[in-house]
């Protein structure tokens, strides 16, 4: 897996980020970025509910802090055991 989580892309796009979800540890279907709470982005399983929440974004709210966010979400997700 490749982010470049300092890449000054001007959109944060999160289906970029998508692309790179492994599948739910628990059952195997396909998860997704949330940012539910405004502050931070989640990987949820579309299926069972299993979740995994990732960095906060910073406090300026800035493009990059929001792929930064996102990047960890991903990274925490796929590594998980
Ligand atoms: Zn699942």
């Amino acid at each position: 897996m490749k982010i470049q989580k300092n890449n000054p892309v001007l959109n944060p796009s999160r289906a970029e980020f998508n692309q790179h979800l492994k599948p739910c540890p628990f059952c195997g279907k396909k998860a997704r970025l949330t940012n539910r709470l405004a502050d931070s982005y989640t990987v949820e399983c579309t299926s069972c509910l299993g979740q995994n929440e990732g960095d906060t974004i910073g406090g300026d709210g800035v493009v990059a802090d929001h792929r930064i966010a996102m990047a960890d979400a991903v990274e925490q997700w796929n590594t998980r055991a």
